[in-house]
């Protein structure tokens, strides 16, 4: 399977995309979160979608679901699949197409030939989603939130979602032997750690212990994301002093792993 970062920033300026990753393999794509899929991605990549998972109900990863099913609904785009655990459905059904922010794309055109569908992913569960076989993890935020474990053709990817420490998530990847790469995130610097706990982020400094609570930290790539666009710098100089054998690497627009 193919990786494609399409944006991977904890904040949106003309050169900073908020997350949104395609998967792709035997002729299937999966988005992980939506951060970005239509200021990412041309009409047809878009339309090429079969389904999107969804981490948790914050705006920078669910907001271009909204042009997104705008944009699949005048181009006749099969339904897209909409996948997450039940809380973060309830706020895209509540709070997002709730025919007031936005319309309610699961009757539209009609209600038989609906734009999106919503589909609700049992935690640990592992459950088939557009070919690849995908498994909620809940992490730490600061609301309801899950990390997915994705098995496609190739290899297997884990993303951690927005969290700050969590036990969890790596237990089960400690269970998981042929980990391919994880995408992990990481927000603020070390100065701004009051605010980096406060809203269930990353700062370097908790980042690297929490690296070591998977065993093969020396052997699996972190693909390091949603940097928040105003602390790239000191981010990245902080990321350096991180010592612990791990391979770090800060995703860019555009990167593509082969899994
Ligand atoms: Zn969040
Ligand atoms: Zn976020």
């Amino acid at each position: 399977m193919n990786l494609t970062v399409v944006g991977c920033h904890g904040g949106e300026t003309p050169k900073h995309r908020t997350s949104g990753f395609v998967l792709r393999a035997g002729g299937r794509a999966l988005a992980i979160d939506a951060g970005c899929l239509t200021s990412g991605l041309t009409l047809k990549e878009q339309c090429s979608l079969d389904a999107v998972l969804v981490s948790h109900g914050h705006m920078d990863h669910l907001k271009d679901l909204a042009t997104l099913a705008d944009n699949r609904c005048q181009n006749n785009c099969p339904p897209l699949e909409i996948v997450s655990i039940k809380q973060t459905i309830d706020i895209l059904k509540k709070h997002f197409f709730n025919g007031l922010l936005w319309p309610d794309f699961t009757k539209i055109p009609s209600a038989r030939h609906p734009t999106i569908t919503y589909r609700t992913l049992r935690k640990e569960q592992t459950t088939e989603v557009a070919g690849f076989e995908v498994k909620a993890i809940m992490v730490s935020h600061t609301i309801d939130a899950c990390a997915f474990v994705v098995r496609g053709k190739g290899g297997v990817l884990a993303y951690s979602g927005d969290t700050g420490p969590t036990e969890r998530l790596w237990e089960v990847l400690n269970d998981t032997p042929d980990l391919s790469l994880m995408l992990m995130e990481i927000s603020f610097p070390n100065e701004q750690q009051k605010l980096a706990t406060a809203s269930g982020h990353h700062t370097p400094q908790t980042l690297g212990p929490e690296l070591l609570k998977l065993d093969r930290h020396r052997e699996v790539p972190m693909l390091l994301y949603h940097i928040k666009p105003t602390f790239e710098r000191v981010v990245s100089r902080e990321l350096t002093k991180i010592k612990n054998g791990t391979d770090l690497q800060i995703l860019r627009i555009g990167d593509e792993f082969k899994l």
